[in-house]
């Protein structure tokens, strides 16, 4: 099943609970603008290199559209539009005023030096300026881009529209980033983790967890739960895996990754396969890199009772049968993760104002918003007697469905 496939199927099971009609269906499914693009630049060595970049704006309904950039060899049209919907379909669970899009580049960028990069990013940026802006489309940090790389982009559309730090969220704090922005996605799957064991009964510092993924999100997620007393006992990163049974030392190992960029090789743990990470032993697993993980095939190996959806679409809805078969619980990412862009909208406020957040006043909201979202969510599960997926989708599909409806065609 491709990424495409999958999210229109949790889009169809909620379209079924809201009796939507074909025609507005087909609407909401059918992607605003797609634009593919040619990035050319010289490399160090004096030869050309030439890559494909994608932008996908989903839907704008709601507002200005929202969405990261990726920077991986996986990177294609079939991908960004999947994850553009979900831009989409996420933004209306936390009420963003956004609506979704989604872009990215297939390279792989630790082949590339840092001139290189930011001479790739600054061609795609050239490519992209007359569709994108800060009431049109606003780019964010995805897999394999960080502040920089949007720092970059600022620079280069501010030459074509003037001064514009809110053409983009994610940036440095100088160049009118947030304070609490790096944090913030893992930051907001712990306040989703602190709404469902309230629920309960239960606390985030009563279970062990395993995270896949030590990049943004997989390493302040580790950082935030170790914090809040949950024990992690095993992650991942695309060079290999560790475990302890006894829990990892977060802190000790967030340097050894910042020396040596790796996981693998950390004093007082156990070597493990990458993809064996999936089937630790431990009550909660954080998928928190690459998306399609978990499948109807592997589903059934997973140990955890809980799963909390740091990464994009990691979990196909084979596996979500399965899972609800086993008595897993799966906290969907169009919730869990919706802490980054929903401070990377505190920032695009803060920058429309010409205002700064103190951090404390961005953590305060975000959980806020994250509390709401899981309270609606929480409803609409009691409405309809379903899942969390499908109350996520079944909220948001109705709330992007109304105001569609509102604005006329
Ligand atoms: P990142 O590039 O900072 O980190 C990715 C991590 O995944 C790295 O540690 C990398 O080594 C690891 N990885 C790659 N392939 C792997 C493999 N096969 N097995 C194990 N680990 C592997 O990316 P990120 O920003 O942390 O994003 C991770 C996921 O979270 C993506 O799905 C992204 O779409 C999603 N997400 C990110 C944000 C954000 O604010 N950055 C917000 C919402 C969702």
């Amino acid at each position: 099943m491709t990424p495409t496939q999958a999210t229109a199927r949790f889009f169809n099971t909620a379209a079924d609970l809201l009796n939507l009609p074909d025609r507005e269906r087909k609407q909401l499914l059918t992607p605003y603008r797609e634009i593919k693009v040619e990035c050319s630049f010289t490399r160090d060595d004096g030869s050309l290199a030439t890559f494909v970049g994608y932008r996908v704006q989903h839907d704008n309904s709601r507002g200005p559209m929202k969405g990261g950039i990726r920077y991986h060899p996986q990177v294609d049209i079939d991908e960004v539009n999947a994850l553009a919907a979900l831009m989409t379909w996420k933004t209306a669970v936390v009420n963003l005023p956004y609506g979704g899009a989604k872009g990215g580049i297939s390279c792989d960028p630790g082949q590339l030096s840092l001139g290189e990069l930011q001479r790739l990013t600054r061609k795609f940026t050239q490519r992209l300026h007359d569709v994108i802006g800060m009431y049109t489309d606003i780019p964010a940090p995805d897999m394999g881009t960080n502040s920089q790389t949007m720092a970059w982009i600022m620079d280069e559309y501010s030459k074509f529209h003037g001064h514009s730090p809110g053409v983009v969220t994610g940036k440095p704090v100088e160049l009118g980033g947030s304070l609490g922005r790096d944090a913030a996605t893992g930051r907001g799957i712990l306040f989703a983790a602190e709404c469902l064991f309230a629920d309960l009964g239960k606390k985030v510092s009563e279970f062990t967890y395993a995270i896949q993924g030590f990049g943004n999100v997989g390493s302040w997620a580790a950082r935030l739960f170790n914090e809040a007393g949950g024990k992690i006992v095993a992650v991942a990163d695309v060079s290999g895996g560790i475990a302890n049974a006894k829990g990892l030392d977060i802190p000790a190992l967030v340097a050894h990754v910042a020396k040596t960029k790796s996981v693998a090789g950390f004093p007082g743990s156990e070597p493990i396969l990458a993809d064996e990470l999936l089937y630790q032993a431990c009550d909660v697993l954080i998928p928190a890199a690459l998306g399609d993980v978990l499948n109807g095939q592997n589903a059934g190996r997973v140990k955890a009772r809980f799963i909390l959806e740091g990464a994009n679409h990691p979990t196909d809805p084979d596996a979500d049968t399965v899972f609800a078969a086993n008595g897993v619980t799966v906290v969907p990412d169009i919730f869990a993760n919706a802490g980054g862009v929903t401070v990377s909208y505190f920032e695009w406020v803060q920058n429309v104002q010409e205002f700064r957040w103190e951090e404390e006043k961005v953590n305060t909201e975000l959980r806020r918003v994250m509390q709401k979202a899981y309270a609606d969510l929480s409803a609409v599960r009691k409405k309809y007697g379903c899942d969390l997926r499908t109350a996520a989708f079944t909220l948001a599909v109705d709330r992007v469905a109304t105001a569609t409806r509102l604005r006329g065609i």
